[in-house]
């Protein structure tokens, strides 16, 4: 990727504070800054990939390895009665930040369809 760095990218070399609650060689998950539920999580790939859409083949077990984090951190964050899972994409998708970030929402009753 090429140009500014994203938040996220800052983020992970910790050139901007974030309230991170997990780290592996692979990912980070930090507290949303703006919260659309009582748990907002966000759980990014260190590695620089812009969104699902720029994922490569070679990215099989990043990605599993992200969903899998994201159900390990619902579990230790209390989640039981369920938690809603968002990957936006792109521009009509509503994504702000072009790092690949998945969203982790719990704690109220969540609606659908979104807007
Ligand atoms: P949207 O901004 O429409 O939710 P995204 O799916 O791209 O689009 O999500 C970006 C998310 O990143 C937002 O929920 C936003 O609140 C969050 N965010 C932006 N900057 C920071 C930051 N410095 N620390 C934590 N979360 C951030």
């Amino acid at each position: 990727m090429s140009g500014e760095k994203t938040i996220f990218k800052k983020i992970i070399d910790r050139e901007i504070p974030a309230d991170i609650i997990y780290e592996d060689e692979l990912c980070l998950a930090f507290n949303d800054v703006n919260p659309q539920a009582p748990v907002h999580v966000l759980v990014i790939p260190k590695q620089e990939i812009q969104s699902i859409a720029h994922l490569q083949d070679s990215d099989q077990a990043l990605a599993g390895h992200l969903l899998l984090t994201v159900g390990k951190l619902a579990k230790q964050l209390g989640l039981e009665s369920g938690y809603r899972t968002i990957v936006n994409t792109g521009k009509e998708g509503g994504q702000t930040v072009d790092h690949l970030h998945l969203h982790l929402l719990g704690g109220r009753s969540l609606h659908w369809p979104p807007g």
